[in-house]
């Protein structure tokens, strides 16, 4: 299998980590690039070109592409509600990276480039109510996303799109819903609802708390994509025909409430819940419409919530009782 060089921007991070370990399973050769320190990344595999580098610097970005034929730019100063609700300029200057990335790779005339886009690129007033019509493709528009990252992610589709008419650059956008699993941010304010859940209820449960503090009303709804749907959809996506942005994610709609019941379950363990009207709670009702993905691949992310949430739960367990042994007293946030 494959000499052909496939460079994976973002690849410290969680969603490039699992990629990268399901393309070198295959026999590809990976380069992967990310800004943090190679000892902040979530998976580090020897047999991998692993180069530390700001891709919001066009230069680096070149040096990154240099001899590539597949690039997968996942690379994106990002977290759960909590950070993008404070960080949005931040969010926006991962256009940079987004800008050099497209231009140094059609530069070195890779033969495809993907892009990880988000459900955040949806129009804001489709998603006011937590009983949710699932959002298709074209509820982007007429555009109101999420304020700062979604902006960000629907400008750098658009962008995608004109790479590809104007300069031929055959480019791929997945717009991602929720993804979660192991070996991904946990703790420290970039978590995501699953993973912030996992780690309360183990707090709670070692802690013997017997309490948690949920963000919002409980009532919001969601999907959430196992990681392991994800890394298919991904490279089904890159090697597919699909011009046009598409949904990858679950349509398993569950409020968060249920994402607790879940968790709580796993655990073994009830908890009294603190609901917190004030904290970042993002829309109210999200799901993806799986429609177009159905038709144009014959499949979609089928991994149910409960059995990636156990996978999860385990890796996240064994990380905080390393980290903190069990027992300890700290205060669910
Ligand atoms: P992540 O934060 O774990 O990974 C992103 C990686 O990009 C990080 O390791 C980060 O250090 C790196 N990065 C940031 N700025 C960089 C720069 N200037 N140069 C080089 N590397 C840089 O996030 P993830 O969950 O793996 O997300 C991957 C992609 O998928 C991102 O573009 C994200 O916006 C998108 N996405 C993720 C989700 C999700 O639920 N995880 C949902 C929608 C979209």
């Amino acid at each position: 299998m494959g000499d052909d060089l496939i460079v994976v921007a973002g690849g410290g991070g969680f969603i490039g980590g699992h990629l990268i370990g399901a393309l070198r399973s295959k026999g590809h050769r990976v380069r992967s690039v990310d800004i943090k320190p190679i000892a902040d990344w979530y998976q580090v595999f020897p047999d991998v070109e692993n180069v530390v580098s700001d891709l919001k610097l066009k230069d680096e970005c070149e040096r990154a592409c240099r001899g590539a034929e597949i690039v997968y730019q996942l690379g994106a100063d990002m977290g759960g509600i909590g950070f993008i609700e404070h960080n949005k300029a931040s969010c926006m200057l991962s256009v940079l990276t987004n800008t050099h990335m497209l231009q140094a790779a059609h530069q070195a005339a890779v033969k495809r480039f993907f892009y990880a886009s988000s459900a955040c690129v949806y129009n804001a007033d489709k998603q006011k109510s937590a009983d949710v019509i699932p959002l298709r493709e074209e509820d982007a528009y007429p555009a109101m996303p999420e304020d700062g990252y979604g902006w960000e992610k629907l400008f750098s589709e658009r962008m995608c799109r004109h790479f590809r008419e104007d300069f031929g650059l055959v480019t791929r956008v997945a717009r991602y819903h929720n993804v979660y699993g192991s070996d991904g941010t946990w703790e420290g304010g970039r978590e995501k609802a699953p993973a912030a859940i996992c780690r309360k209820v183990i707090e709670a449960k070692l802690s013997g708390s017997g309490e948690i503090t949920i963000w919002g009303s409980g009532q919001q709804t969601r999907s959430f994509m196992y990681i392991d749907d994800c890394i298919k959809g991904t490279q089904a996506i890159l090697a597919s025909d699909i011009e046009e942005p598409v949904n990858l994610g679950s349509s398993e709609l569950v409020t968060i409430d249920r994402l607790v019941d879940i968790v709580e379950e796993i655990a073994g363990v009830r908890l009294k819940r603190n609901y917190d009207p004030g904290a970042p709670k993002g829309v109210n009702g999200r799901n993806s419409d799986n429609t177009r993905i159905r038709q144009l691949l014959d499949w979609e992310p089928s991994i149910t919530l409960a059995e990636g949430l156990e996978k999860t739960y385990a890796w996240i367990y064994d990380q905080y009782v390393a980290k903190y042994g069990r027992g300890t007293l700290r205060i669910a946030v």
